[in-house]
């Protein structure tokens, strides 16, 4: 499958990885939008949150207790940070591999552009 994200867990591409496990991969974002832009992304190939069934329920419950760890482990916690899952076109998904993008390090607007 010509998944970018599935070549980066397979090291095909290179990244910054920033933390790793048997269901998830961490890295930081290639074009940051934020001081800390990091995407946690399934080992799993699902390509968007419409793909995902009951039987992920429990890995998508990690990916964010993952996002939520590396924020406390890049002091964004305290001042605060946003977990964001694109879906589709109006929201701008361009990788259709699930991927929660970890934001923060600076103030951000609400609500998005
Ligand atoms: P989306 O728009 O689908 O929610 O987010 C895709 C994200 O993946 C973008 O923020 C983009 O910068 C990032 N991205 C795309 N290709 C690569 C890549 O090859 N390496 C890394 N580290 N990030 C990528
Ligand atoms: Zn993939």
């Amino acid at each position: 499958m010509d998944c970018i994200f599935c070549k980066i867990l397979k090291k095909e591409i290179p990244s910054k990885t920033v933390y790793e496990d048997e269901l998830c991969m961490a890295f930081e974002d290639i074009n940051p939008q934020t001081p800390v832009h990091i995407l946690v992304i399934p080992k799993k190939h699902i390509s968007t949150a419409l793909d995902m069934s009951e039987a992920d329920r429990e890995l998508i419950g990690h990916l964010v207790l993952v996002a939520s760890r590396i924020a406390r482990e890049k002091n964004i916690a305290e001042s605060g940070y946003r977990i964001v899952l694109n879906t589709n076109r109006d929201a701008g998904q361009t990788v259709f591999h699930i991927h929660l993008h970890l934001l923060g390090g600076r103030v951000m607007s609400w609500p998005p552009g």
